[in-house]
Parts: C-alpha cells; sequence; structure tokens
C-alpha cells in the first residue's frame, strides 16, 4: 500500500444513490464493501462524511432561517449519515468508532485527538461526526482539519466525478482531466477542488489532496495502492 493513514471524505450527497432525498442503504452497503476491502489490507482509516442529502445551513439561512441555527442543524445532518455508515461497517464485521464535535454521549465519543489516533492504531475506523462543531464551516474543512490533526497522510476525496477538470465535465465537453497539480496551480486556474478555507488549510500544512470517483468499484483500493486514477493536489 502507498499510504498507511488517511481521511476519506465522502459528501451528503454521495449517500443518495439514485435517491432525491435522504440515505440509500445500497449506495451505503456499496461504500461499506469498498471501505472493508481496504481495511482488511492494514489501512488506518479515518471518514468524514457531509450532511448536504438532508440539510445544509446555507439553504436554511436562504429561506430566513438564522445562519448558525441552521448550521446547527447541518452538522446533525452529519451525525445522522455518520451513525448510518458506521451502522453499515459494522454489518461488514468492521470495527468503528463514531466521534462528534458536538458531544452527545450516548451515541457517539466526544472528539478526544489521542483517543481517534489510539483508535486508528488498533485498526478500528474512525467516523468523525459533526463537522468541526461550529457554524460557517463546511465538511471539507472538518475533514481537513481533522486529517491534520491526527497525521493522515492524504486527504482522500470520494466524488462522483473521476477527478478535477478545466471546466465542469458535466457540462463543457472539452473539459480536461489533470493526473496532478500543485497547490498553487489550483489557484492559479481558479479551480474548484474544495472551498477556500479547507483548500487553504491543506495547502498550509502541506497535506495532499487527492480527488476520485467513489462510485465504481475498486477505486478506493487502487487509490491506497498508488495508482493514479484522480487527481493529485499537493506542493
Ligand atoms: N456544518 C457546519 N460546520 C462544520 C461542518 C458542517 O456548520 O464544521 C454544517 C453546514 O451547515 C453545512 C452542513 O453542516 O452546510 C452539512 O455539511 P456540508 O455542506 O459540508 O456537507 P456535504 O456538502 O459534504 O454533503
Amino acid at each position: 500500500m502507498k499510504y498507511k493513514r488517511v481521511l476519506l471524505k465522502l459528501s451528503g450527497e454521495a449517500l443518495m444513490g439514485s435517491q432525491n432525498y435522504g440515505i440509500d442503504p445500497k449506495r451505503l452497503k456499496e461504500y461499506a464493501n469498498e471501505i472493508k476491502d481496504v481495511v482488511s489490507q492494514g489501512l488506518q482509516l479515518a471518514i468524514v462524511i457531509g450532511g448536504g442529502n438532508i440539510f445544509r445551513g446555507v439553504s436554511g439561512a436562504a429561506t430566513g432561517m438564522d445562519r448558525v441555527q441552521a448550521d446547527h442543524m447541518g452538522m446533525l445532518a452529519t451525525v445522522i449519515n455518520s451513525l448510518a455508515l458506521q451502522s453499515a461497517l459494522e454489518n461488514e464485521g468492521i470495527f468503528t468508532r463514531c466521534m462528534s464535535a458536538i458531544e452527545m454521549n450516548k451515541i457517539a465519543e466526544p472528539f478526544i485527538r489521542r483517543r481517534a489516533i489510539r483508535h486508528l492504531e488498533k485498526g478500528r475506523v474512525v467516523i468523525f461526526a459533526g463537522g468541526t462543531g461550529n457554524p460557517y464551516f463546511t465538511t471539507d474543512t472538518a475533514a481537513t482539519l481533522r486529517a491534520i490533526e491526527i497525521d493522515a497522510e492524504a486527504i482522500l476525496k470520494g466524488t462522483r466525478v473521476d477527478g478535477i477538470y478545466s471546466a465542469d465535465p458535466e457540462k463543457d465537453a472539452n473539459a480536461k482531466k489533470f493526473d496532478a497539480l500543485s497547490f498553487k496551480e489550483v489557484y492559479e486556474k481558479g479551480l474548484n477542488v474544495m472551498d477556500m478555507t479547507a483548500f487553504t488549510l491543506s495547502h498550509e500544512n502541506n497535506l495532499p489532496i487527492i480527488v476520485f470517483d467513489m462510485n465504481k468499484p475498486g477505486n478506493l483500493r487502487k487509490v491506497i495502492f498508488g495508482e493514479n486514477i484522480g487527481t493529485i493536489v499537493k506542493n
């Protein structure tokens, strides 16, 4: 394996599968299988999952809701997704721990960095729920922050496109895919990899970002074994 410890970021929308809202159990099981495949090889894996399939703070604010209140709802949405993923992983026989940035001791452990690292060392998949615990942030930022805190070698952003393109490949037929980019090139070309807060945090802490298509079976394994199937952003 190329990596020993990584953080996998999944968007909440990815969990919808073919649905318009919520969680598709079939998709959850597929992800659990992909994850089992790499964890059984000895990979230390932490996961952050978004909440966009249930609630986004920005959308709530757009309807007149207080932004902070709406972001609290968004963070709770990530807890729901994290618990769903935890359950799917446990159904596959994987040992997991869910740690929340917002304390809710009945359903998740509080996030304690050293404890998270210990879980990883013992081979447990750690799911970080509740984002950063603060409004005005995204789960991309939470994922980057946690990846740095646990000394992950890279952040793996599993999406439904297979990498970073010069334009939106779903809209522009001439869009060209990049195999590798430097952080500087991403700024210069104005590409959209993660939101700027998350991206800058990765850059400043020299954390490589790998964008890849998580919906293709076997892709997660390929990334872990160093196959260049997506786009890597590094210094
Ligand atoms: N959120 C937040 N602080 C965080 C992370 C998330 O307030 O540190 C809220 C925010 O409202 C966001 C929602 O949780 O819209 C869901 O997260 P995100 O939009 O990042 O999910 P994704 O797009 O990955 O599904």
